[in-house]
């Protein structure tokens, strides 16, 4: 199970929600995909969810909307690799392999992930451009932020460390 992120993203609206759904049917389509019982409900998990979340999460979510349904990992990991493939997912990795994954919607960014509690971040955009721009200026280096994670310890983390240390 993954930590949420520490963000707060509204719940997406049912306009949006409407407009996902039509969108994962129509990619699964023309990509030759059949528009499954469990894909659909895969990428609900996803849309209520709104954030960065992980397999276990994703299964409970199926499972708690439909009871009956027999729905192992196997076959989430397998749905969100083919959403991932078609462009509709993103996935980010812990150091320690474990995967998160978010709606691509939201458009490529980077994240901040704390090695010790696992806590995950977006990276701002604003502050990954200006990075982008300095390394440019400094090295000529064309750094690419988006999809890309950055690991460290999270301030509630250091702040815990300090109290521990003084
Ligand atoms: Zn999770
Ligand atoms: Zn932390
Ligand atoms: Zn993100």
């Amino acid at each position: 199970m993954c930590q949420g992120s520490a963000i707060a993203r509204d719940p997406l609206s049912a306009a949006v929600r409407r407009a996902e759904r039509a969108r994962l049917r129509k990619v699964l389509r023309a990509e030759g995909y059949a528009v499954t019982a469990q894909r659909r409900a895969t990428y609900d998990a996803l849309l209520d969810a709104n954030d960065h979340t992980c397999v276990e999460h994703i299964l409970e979510a199926i499972q708690r909307a439909h009871p009956t349904w027999r729905v192992n990992k196997t076959t989430v990991y397998r749905n969100l690799d083919l959403f991932q493939a078609l462009g509709l997912v993103r996935e980010m990795r812990h150091e320690d392999g474990r995967a998160q994954y978010e709606l691509a919607l939201h458009g490529p960014h980077g994240h901040l992930i704390c090695r010790q509690c696992g806590a995950l971040f977006d990276l701002d955009p604003a502050l990954a451009a200006t990075v982008q721009h300095r390394l440019r200026e400094h090295s000529g280096f064309a750094v690419d932020l988006a999809g890309h994670a950055l690991y460290g310890v999270c301030a509630r983390c250091a702040t815990v460390r300090q109290g521990a240390v003084a």
